[in-house]
């Protein structure tokens, strides 16, 4: 008899045909005799719908009552789902995150949590019944009701899982499993078997929105196995695991794009001490997060300093570092919103070698300009221009055989 933790997410859960379908899946567990918990996301486009009638109210809600009006899209799911399971015939509790006692820290919107609970679920377990709890929702220490960020039912399931020790979290959703890469972009993206927490983190961050990325790292940290798989099928989808021997095998798992990236350039930078905290300082109170920076090696005291931001902090940089580079005596600010980062991620990097190269041979061949390169263990990532994102995550998947089960 197996402990098992299910998230729907709000496809899902969509439509009420759709809950009862949900409903029959998880009692088909249940008779099987498991004990199951289920995490619910609210009915597909309700979180949306409450955000903007907030914003009717009034164009900048309280973040306290914002959590507290769009934490309710969950209760409607599990409320609806516990009725679907009981008119079937079978029992069914619902509860909200302040009933099991998720704990959270006071950060509306984006809240993390601390601690759970798991008295009241193992009650109702007890009892036989199928408890549902509602995803993206906690509770912080003076009583006020938290939300944990867009997607954040992923975290919620996989933080439960470890919480109850399950023994494991299966996250349903719209999409099969996780793919080599995006099948819309390269017709033989294949479903992987399996990924590492690692891989799948960098797949997260890098714009396969498969997972929410801090139930990855939560998954990681408390060791869940993850399995990523459809609601509308009973086919097995992706495990996202500890790493094993054998992945080591294969050199490049998968590939990922970014195009919500711009490069920003500030040349001629005089080149002394002090003045990256100079340039970077007044972006990280504006609240802009860099990512990929490479400075230069500079030529008569001069450096060029070149890094990508998100699209969306594009125009605030770029003014942000017009006034800076005055402030430093830096030549220029240059920027390009039309580039791309394209990543191949694989933890058999570490143990093979000339892989980089490859990379950029195969993008070479197809003339494809590199701009700029970052490197971690397990992953390299250039930035090109925008319009040939399909084209290189083509050519990569091809060259590094990707399309081949075999690889596995
Ligand atoms: N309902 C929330 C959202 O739309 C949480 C979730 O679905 O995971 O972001
Ligand atoms: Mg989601």
């Amino acid at each position: 008899m197996a402990l098992i933790v299910q998230k729907y997410g709000g496809t899902s859960v969509g439509s009420i045909e759709k809950i009862q379908n949900v409903a029959r899946k998880v009692i088909e567990e249940h008779k099987n005799g498991n004990r199951m918990v289920v995490v619910l996301s609210a009915m597909s486009g309700q979180t949306n719908k409450l955000i903007e009638l907030a914003h009717q109210m009034t164009e900048d809600p309280d973040c306290r009552e914002l959590d507290v009006l769009i934490s309710t899209g969950e209760q409607v799911s599990i409320a609806l789902f516990s009725m679907a399971v009981k008119s079937m015939g079978y029992e069914a509790c619902s509860l909200l995150g302040f009933q099991v006692g998720i704990k959270t820290d006071q950060i509306y919107g984006k809240a993390r949590i601390q601690e759970i609970e798991t008295a009241r679920i193992f009650q109702e377990l007890e009892k036989n019944q199928i408890v549902s709890v509602a995803g993206f929702q906690g509770l912080d220490d003076d009583g006020n009701i938290t939300t944990l960020g867009r997607g954040g039912s992923d975290t919620t399931a996989v933080a439960l899982a470890a919480a109850l020790n399950a023994d494991v979290c299966e996250i349903y959703t719209d999409v099969d499993g996780v793919y080599t890469t995006d099948p819309n972009v390269c017709l033989k993206a294949r479903k992987m078997e399996s990924i590492s927490y690692d891989e799948m983190l960098e797949m997260a961050s890098l714009g396969a929105k498969v997972l929410e990325i801090r139930s990855v790292e939560f998954a990681k940290k408390f060791n869940v196995p993850v399995h990523v798989r459809s609601t509308f099928s009973n086919e097995r989808g992706t495990m996202v695991v500890a790493e094993a021997k054998d992945m080591e095998k294969v050199t490049v798992s998968g590939i990922a794009f970014n195009k919500n990236e711009a490069r920003i350039t500030i040349a001629k930078v005089p080149d002394k001490p002090g003045i990256a905290g100079k340039i970077f300082d007044p972006l990280m109170k504006a609240g802009i997060v860099v990512d990929m920076i490479v400075q230069n090696t500079s030529e008569e005291g001069l450096t060029d300093l070149t890094f990508t931001v998100i699209k969306a902090d594009y125009n605030n940089s770029m003014k942000v570092l017009k006034e800076v580079a005055k402030e430093i005596g830096a030549e220029k600010v240059l920027g390009d919103e039309n580039i791309s980062k394209v990543s191949i991620i694989g933890v058999g990097m570490r143990t093979h070698a000339g892989v980089a190269q490859k990379m950029f041979n195969t993008l070479a061949r197809e003339n494809i300009n590199i701009m700029m390169i970052s490197t971690s263990e397990i992953k390299i990532s250039v930035v090109i221009e925008e319009k040939y994102t399909e084209l290189a995550v083509r050519v990569l998947h091809e060259a590094f055989g990707l399309d081949k089960p075999t690889a596995e």
